[in-house]
C-alpha cells in the first residue's frame, strides 16, 4: 500500500494484530476486537469486493477485509483533504476512550478506531467539524433485504406493507425497484441508447424489521391475496456506487462527502437536480455525456478491470503457494528418508 511508513504500519497493524503488539504509542482497548470469524473472512475475501460496502478501491482499504462477514470488524473512516490533521487528531484523541490510529493514502487520511463506541463518536465529531468523509456500516447495522415477485406493477408499497403486517411480519420499508435500462423496443429505435429515465419494475424490495426473523417472512405465501415468490436481494455485481457522491466502493449509508448529482454531475443531491428532460447528462466521474450510474462509463470499466486483475493475481498466488508446498513436503520427506538411510547405514 502506498504512503505507508514502517512506523505507522506498526501502529496500524497493532490495533488488530492477533499477537496483540502493545506499547507502540497508543493504548489498546480490552480484547473486544477478537476475530472469531477469521476463517469466513479468508473464504470470502473476494466476494466482498463486488458487494455492498466492503472496501473502496479508490481508498487504501483492503477490499479483502470482509467487513460484512464479521460483526466485530470496525470499518475504516476515510477522510478527504484534511486541512489541519494535528488539530483534528487532538479533538479525536481527547474524546475517544482509546486514541484512534491513522495513516495517509494520497489525499485521504484513513482513520481506524479501536472500539465500536469510538467509531460512532468519531463519525459524529467529523460530521460536526464538517470534514468530508465516508465509511461503511457495521455488519450488524445492515438490513435484511428480500425481493417480492409476481405482484402487479401498480400495487402500492403501503398496501404491501399492511398486508405483510397483517400476517404478523414487521417490516421497516417496502420500495418498488426501478431500472434505467432501455427496453428492447427503445433499443430497436435507437441502438446507442445508454439509459432512459427510471421506470418502475414489478419487483418490491422489502427491508425486514430487526424483530422479524427471516424464516417468518419467508413463510409468507400471499400478499393482498396474490401468490408471491420471495428472493434474497442480490446487490448488483461489480463495485457499489454511492448515491450521494457517485464514487465507487461505498454506499450513501455512511457517506459524508460533498454530494454530486447522478444526472448533471454538479454539486447537489440528485433529488435536487433541475436538469430538463431533454438536456444532456454529464457524468460526475468522467465528465462524459452519460449519467454517473451508466455501467459503460470508462471510470467504472477501468475499476472493474482493476478488481478482476487483483482477483486473478491473488488466485494465482494462492495456486502457486499450494503447488510450491508439495515439493517442499516431498523434499522434506526425501531428506528425512535420506537421514534415516544414512543412520541405518551406520549399522
Ligand atoms: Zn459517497
Ligand atoms: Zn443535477
Ligand atoms: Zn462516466
Amino acid at each position: 500500500m502506498q504512503g505507508e511508513g514502517s512506523d505507522s504500519n506498526m501502529e496500524w497493524t497493532s490495533v488488530q494484530s492477533k499477537r496483540g503488539r502493545r506499547g507502540v504509542g497508543v493504548s489498546t482497548p480490552p480484547k473486544i476486537l477478537a476475530n472469531p470469524l477469521d476463517k469466513t473472512e479468508i473464504r470470502n475475501r473476494f466476494s466482498s469486493i463486488a458487494t455492498d460496502e466492503a472496501g473502496d478501491v479508490f481508498s487504501p482499504v483492503d477490499p479483502r477485509e470482509g467487513i460484512r462477514n464479521n460483526p466485530n470488524k470496525i470499518p475504516n473512516i476515510n477522510l478527504d483533504n484534511v486541512k489541519n490533521w494535528a488539530l483534528l487528531y487532538k479533538t479525536l484523541k481527547t474524546n475517544c476512550a482509546f486514541p484512534p490510529v491513522a495513516r495517509l493514502a494520497g489525499r485521504r487520511t484513513v482513520v481506524k478506531c479501536q472500539t465500536i463506541a469510538d467509531f460512532f463518536l468519531v463519525k459524529n465529531l467529523l460530521a460536526q467539524e464538517k470534514v468530508d468523509f465516508f465509511t461503511y456500516r457495521l455488519a450488524s447495522e445492515k438490513k435484511r433485504l428480500f425481493v417480492i415477485r409476481d405482484l402487479p406493477i401498480n400495487l402500492g408499497t403501503e398496501e404491501i406493507k399492511e398486508s405483510l403486517e397483517e400476517r404478523g411480519v414487521q417490516i421497516s420499508k417496502v420500495t418498488q425497484l426501478q431500472t434505467t435500462k432501455p427496453t428492447f423496443k427503445q433499443l430497436e429505435s435507437n441502438k446507442d441508447l445508454k439509459s432512459v429515465p427510471p421506470r418502475a419494475l414489478p419487483l418490491f424490495l422489502v427491508e425486514l424489521h430487526d424483530c422479524t426473523p427471516s424464516v417468518d417472512f419467508l413463510a409468507v405465501r400471499y400478499v393482498c391475496g396474490l401468490k408471491i415468490r420471495i428472493e434474497k436481494h442480490r446487490p448488483p455485481k461489480g463495485p457499489p456506487q454511492c448515491h450521494r457522491c457517485q464514487l465507487f466502493g461505498h454506499t450513501d449509508k455512511a457517506c459524508h462527502m460533498p454530494p454530486r448529482c447522478v444526472k448533471c454531475g454538479r454539486n447537489h443531491l440528485t433529488a435536487e437536480c433541475k436538469k430538463e428532460a431533454g438536456e444532456a447528462a454529464v457524468c460526475a466521474n468522467c465528465k462524459g455525456g452519460h449519467p454517473a450510474s451508466y455501467r459503460g462509463c470508462p471510470v467504472y470499466a477501468k475499476l472493474k478491470q482493476k478488481l478482476t486483475d487483483l482477483k486473478n493475481k491473488a488466485q494465482n498466488k494462492t495456486k502457486k503457494t499450494e503447488n510450491s508446498q508439495v515439493p517442499i513436503i516431498n523434499k522434506e520427506k526425501v531428506r528425512l528418508t535420506a537421514r534415516f538411510r544414512n543412520s541405518y547405514s551406520k549399522f
